[in-house]
């Protein structure tokens, strides 16, 4: 889908998986302007496809553009753009129980730009690949006291799924991979003593019969596997709380899990804090896996769905 400056996306068209034309001086390509996002389409137990809140991608993906200066399909033309991709690839959707099919939505300005202003030319495109369940098993974590994401600080990126939000993390992740951590969990910009998420997904905290997990407010992304993991633990008879997770409290968890598009729900096995050496060890993950069996079986139709957040495709 393709619009320019003041005009309307329509209603783009299907292409095969390729290379893409733009100018040199497209605005992507010289100063990042560009939102993208990510979602899965799941084969059920009967043999349909289903989309898991496609309407979230949507707004989410137009609080982006908003951010970045772009504009951005409405959410009808975006789930029809989803629903009419997802059905021209329905052969390479995996079978009830063998992985998804994971979209990629990219926004891009790919209008030519020499100057600092937001490019006149904008494509909304969409490709995905088969995936398999990504469940990683569990995760070892680093905190780094003395790094803090500049996208999370004071008027960042940290509330949207911008381009530029990623490769800046690249340095700091493989240090920690070559110091034998999976990932980093980042503390807020401000005060450096709450967590924040980590590099591509967002953080739990149990403890007893309480699930915290850091506010979304403006400094991390509002997943949207976060979103429904707080609905679906209040309805199991949790106490959920959204606000500010001390580093301490984490260390004194009984369980810690993180939640994203990728992973739905990932226990983590340990997270080391590099200030004091201190470090948090696995709890039961007894939680964490009551709540993925509740999220999987409702993408899946195995668990029924209260309230409407599958959208059949096929
Ligand atoms: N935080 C970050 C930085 C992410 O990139 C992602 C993945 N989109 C998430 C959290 C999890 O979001 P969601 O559940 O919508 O995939």
């Amino acid at each position: 889908m393709k619009c320019s400056k003041g005009e309307d996306f329509g209603d783009g068209s299907l292409i095969p998986y390729g290379n893409i034309e733009l100018p040199p001086s497209a605005g992507i390509l010289n100063y990042g302007q560009g939102v993208l996002e990510g979602l899965k389409a799941y084969r059920t137990k009967d043999g349909s496809i289903v989309l898991f809140r496609p309407e979230e991608n949507a707004r989410r993906i137009k609080i982006g553009a908003e951010r970045m200066c772009m504009p951005s399909p409405s959410v009808e033309q975006f789930v029809h753009a989803i629903k009419k991709t997802v059905i021209a690839n329905k052969r390479w959707v995996p079978p009830f129980g063998q992985g998804s099919l994971y979209i990629r939505p990219l926004l891009l300005g790919t209008g030519s730009v020499l100057g600092l202003s937001p490019s006149p030319e904008y494509m909304l495109l969409i490709y995905t690949t088969p995936v398999k369940s990504y469940h990683k098993g569990p995760l070892n974590l680093v905190i780094k006291d003395e790094l803090y994401r500049a996208i999370s600080g004071p008027g960042g990126t940290g509330g949207i799924k911008s381009i530029t939000n990623y490769s800046p993390a690249y340095k700091a992740l493989n240090e920690a991979r070559e110091e034998g951590f999976f990932d980093i969990l980042y503390l807020d910009a401000a005060t450096g003593k709450f967590i924040e998420e980590v590099t591509g997904c967002n953080i739990f905290v149990v403890k007893g019969n309480s699930i915290t997990t850091p506010e979304a407010v403006g400094t991390i992304l509002p997943g949207i596997t976060r979103k429904s993991i707080i609905d679906i633990a209040i309805d199991l008879g949790y106490q959920v709380e959204e606000r500010g997770v001390p580093v301490e409290e984490l260390l004194q968890a009984d369980e810690v899990f993180c939640t994203g598009t990728a992973v739905v729900i990932n226990p983590v096995f340990s997270v080391t804090y590099n200030k004091t050496k201190a470090k948090y060890k696995t709890g039961s993950g007894t939680i964490s896996s009551k709540l993925y069996e509740t999220l999987t079986g409702i993408q899946t139709g195995l668990v029924q769905d209260i309230r409407g957040w599958t959208l059949q495709v096929d």
